[in-house]
């Protein structure tokens, strides 16, 4: 028997819960799957920027386990010091609970939530889309696809929004009670030691979290990378437990997320942020701008659903790419980044302002003044040679727009 509804949504994370949730709120009859059964464990630093936290109209506290006002930073497990912040910069929580609570609120809010129910396939008609997901089928008139980086829905829908996938590997390190003080109110990151990416320590209610990510080529490393990071750190790498490793899809720029009446929402459109790996943020934004293009099309208002690739397109595009450019930047003069870190109040100002989502990643570099457009030519190029070593022709690549040169 086939169960009919307004609108499909493939995955439960936070991309998926989001669009449920508005969805839901405004009168749309919507069903939320989710292969896992909840609470789920998703391998995730867990951190919730406040540009994140603001984006959310749900108050989060009740998943916070710690409120972050500093970084402390180091330079290839080097000269560590601390950059406070008199405002909130990010909480901390698990993706257990925090996934398991916005799929709660999805479904206050009057979504139908199944979980433990894999979906196997997918076929998308005039009429809209047709789901079956352990032995059930579902039918509605759109569907998104909020599956994550290895979903079925962009597999099915042919598309391939993600140009590279970075890698990344954690584990949790018990706090007891001096640690616990210690990791209060701070996240670690490394910098300028992991070609793309970083360490990082995110502190928990009982547990750091500990992690490394780059490049995909540095995957092979990064158990190796983890145990060197936590012993620079103080701590007996053989206390670490848990242990996981995840892809984070990067986009590429002008990739199609749309097909049909089919959206692709957080990692499923490869929105993961190329500079500090951070998904959530994105995954509440596209989730969000989904569910409204959803409602405009159930309503009549619109014919298709392309306005979604519209609308994410003008708060992404721009976003991803001066974040690429700023990565790149940071990778290839490690100690320079570092060193304005260090002593320039008004990089690491405008640094708050990024993560509080008072400046986005473009504006930073208007900052630099003309000196932007040496440093834009240079990281495109080196964006360029990048694309060049894993096997990517920059000549046809859309990642390499004639903006970028701007
Ligand atoms: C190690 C690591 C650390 C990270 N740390 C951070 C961080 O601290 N802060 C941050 O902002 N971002 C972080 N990220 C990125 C972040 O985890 C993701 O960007 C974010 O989870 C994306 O959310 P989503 O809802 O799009 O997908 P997901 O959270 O991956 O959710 C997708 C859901 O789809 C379900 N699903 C998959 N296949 C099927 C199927 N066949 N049928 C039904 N359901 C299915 C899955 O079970 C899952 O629940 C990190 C990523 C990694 C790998």
């Amino acid at each position: 028997m086939t169960t009919h509804y307004d609108a499909i949504v493939a995955g439960a994370g936070p991309a998926g819960s989001t669009a449920a949730r508005h969805l839901a709120r405004a009168g749309v009859r919507v069903l939320m799957l989710d292969r896992a059964q909840f609470p789920r464990e998703k391998p995730c630093g867990g951190g919730v920027t406040f540009r994140a936290d603001a984006e959310n109209d749900l108050d989060l506290s009740p998943v916070t386990e710690r409120e972050i006002y500093g970084v402390r930073v180091s330079a290839d497990m080097s000269r560590m010091f601390d950059r406070n912040s008199p405002t909130l910069l990010a909480r901390m929580t698990q993706r257990s609970r925090l996934d398991a609570y916005l799929a709660e609120q999805a479904a206050c809010a009057g979504a139908d939530f199944r979980d433990g129910s894999p979906i196997g396939q997918i076929t998308l008609d005039d009429r809209g889309v047709l789901v079956r997901a352990s032995g059930d089928v579902f039918e509605a008139r759109v569907l998104i696809g909020a599956d994550g980086v290895n979903g079925p829905t962009a597999t099915a829908l042919g598309l391939k929004p993600a140009g590279e996938h970075a890698v990344a590997f954690e584990a949790n390190y018990p706090l007891d009670g001096a640690l616990a003080a210690r990791w209060e109110r701070m996240i670690a990151l490394d910098l300028g030691g992991i070609p793309g990416g970083y360490g990082w320590v995110f502190p928990k209610g009982d547990h750091l979290n500990i992690g490394v990510g780059g490049w995909k080529a540095v995957g092979p490393t990064l158990r190796d990378r983890l145990v060197r990071y936590t012993r620079y750190l103080g701590l007996d790498a053989a206390r670490l437990e848990g242990h996981r490793g995840y892809q984070l899809p990067l986009r590429r720029d002008g990739e199609p997320v749309v097909r049909g009446n089919a959206m692709l929402a957080g990692d499923a459109a490869a929105l993961v942020d190329p500079l500090s790996g951070e998904g959530i943020w994105a995954a509440f934004v596209s989730g969000r701008l989904a569910a409204a293009e959803a409602q405009r099309f159930l309503a009549g208002d619109v014919h298709d659903l392309s306005g979604y690739q519209r609308g994410l397109d003008a708060v992404m595009a721009e976003e991803i790419l001066a974040s690429r450019r700023l990565m790149i930047i940071l990778q290839r003069l490690p100690a320079f980044s570092v060193l304005m870190l260090k002593y320039n109040d008004r990089f690491w100002r405008y640094l708050q302002q990024i993560i509080r989502g008072d400046l986005t990643y473009p504006d930073l570099p208007k900052k630099l003044g003309p000196l932007r457009h040496l440093l834009y030519r240079w990281a495109d190029w080196e964006i360029a040679r990048h694309e060049r070593m894993l096997g990517d022709d920059p000549r046809t690549s859309p990642s390499l727009s004639p903006r970028q040169a701007g």
